[in-house]
């Protein structure tokens, strides 16, 4: 638990929040700041900044309630499509460091637009980084 940190502050009910589920393990609401009709967020209750601070576990149940989410909205808001979206650090544009799924439903023509400044592709791009990966995943071994 932090202090300062907003989520923590929701899942001991300082702040208030949209709740939406709530376990042992996580908690699911509301994002206040919707991109789409029912975007919402799934934190757990203990305070990891992020994937590399989480552990597996924590992290296989909250994606365990993602899937019965999208599920439900298919339902709720007869969502189209969907995007799960995750983000670690500043360059990430990651600005609440308690980690977080976005689940963002997705409608025709709704207007929303990601991965703008998507890469051109190039092999050799592609092949370095294929060999920088390989080259680790054999020295673990
Ligand atoms: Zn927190």
């Amino acid at each position: 638990m932090s202090e300062q940190c907003v989520f923590c502050q929701i899942i001991r009910k300082e702040k208030e929040a949209y709740l939406i589920h709530e376990d042992e393990q996580c908690i699911a609401f509301l994002d206040a700041y919707p991109v789409t009709e029912g975007h919402t967020l799934v934190i757990p209750k203990g305070h990891y900044q992020n994937i590399y601070e989480i552990p597996e576990d924590t992290l296989a149940h909250i994606m365990k309630i993602c899937k019965r989410l999208a599920l439900d909205y298919q339902q709720i808001f007869q969502t189209v499509g969907l995007n799960i979206i995750q983000s670690n650090g500043i360059v990430a544009k990651q600005t609440v460091f308690h980690f977080h799924v976005h689940l963002v439903p997705r409608y025709y023509e709704d207007g929303l637009t990601l991965f703008r400044h998507a890469f051109t592709k190039s092999e050799s791009n592609l092949t370095r980084a294929l060999d920088k990966i390989t080259a680790f995943q054999k020295e673990k071994k």
